[in-house]
């Protein structure tokens, strides 16, 4: 390895390759994502909770029938193909550094969506989870957005019991399990306060509908929520 690149490796260990495929760029570029690479950005979404639909509809069917708490949920890219080994980085190949890349592209998602907020704020690991891990992988992104939106970030919950692992779980099972697992910390909550919730993916919701339940509860204004990936309705009726 030359004695550049080593340098340059030290300062910039994430933004000379490319997130997806590990090619070296030959610059740094806002994403960081080489030009032979394909992102599944989310395009056609429900207007309310985000998750990518195939169909005309503004509102996917659980948001025209029964909805979320949440005034709004966006994400820029659907949970499938490369996306899905980017998160599984961030959260168990040492890829914290991915976080700041993320928040990124969704700070951009934010400013398109007309979103605001006076707090940032994220949903709490597991403490075991955590510990394990060194990090949550949600905290790390909110961190990153306060920096680049300039919006101050806060601990607003925690969590208060653990849950089962979500896989294969519907909606109606997974909010079921996330059930009382959230609650207030100590953290202030202003009264009123709009709230923006950050998570990696958002699947069926129910975690980002328990938060925002809790936050809701707790006395804050609008609630946004932004993860770096959505599912897509498999389902749908309309
Ligand atoms: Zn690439
Ligand atoms: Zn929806």
């Amino acid at each position: 390895m030359k004695a550049a690149r080593v340098i340059s490796e030290l300062f910039y260990p994430s933004g000379i390759k490319c997130i997806i495929c590990g090619d070296d760029l030959p610059e740094k570029t806002r994403y960081c994502v080489c030009s032979r690479c394909n992102l599944s950005f989310n395009t056609k979404f429900c207007l309310k909770c985000g998750r990518a639909m195939k169909n005309m509809a503004d509102y996917c069917d659980f948001c025209q029938n029964e909805g979320f708490t949440f005034d709004m949920a966006r994400a820029p890219f659907v949970y499938e193909n490369e996306i899905v080994g980017l998160v599984r980085k961030l959260k168990f190949g040492a890829g914290k550094y991915l976080g700041e890349i993320m928040a990124q592209f969704m700070a951009d998602v934010f400013y398109e969506n007309n979103m605001s907020a006076d707090v940032i704020t994220f949903v709490p690991l597991m403490k075991s989870r955590e510990r394990k891990r060194g990090y949550n992988q949600s905290e790390v992104i909110a961190s990153a957005l306060s920096a680049i939106l300039d919006i101050p970030e806060a601990s607003l919950l925690k969590r208060v019991k653990n849950t089962s692992t979500f896989a294969r779980m519907g909606r109606r099972e997974r909010a079921e399990a996330v059930k009382g697992a959230f609650a207030l910390s100590d953290e202030k909550l202003i009264k009123g306060s709009r709230v923006l919730l950050i998570d990696d993916v958002f699947t069926t919701g129910a975690t980002a509908e328990e938060c925002s339940r809790v936050l809701k509860e707790g006395g804050c204004g609008k609630i946004f929520v932004l993860t770096f990936a959505t599912s897509r309705i498999r389902i749908e009726l309309y």
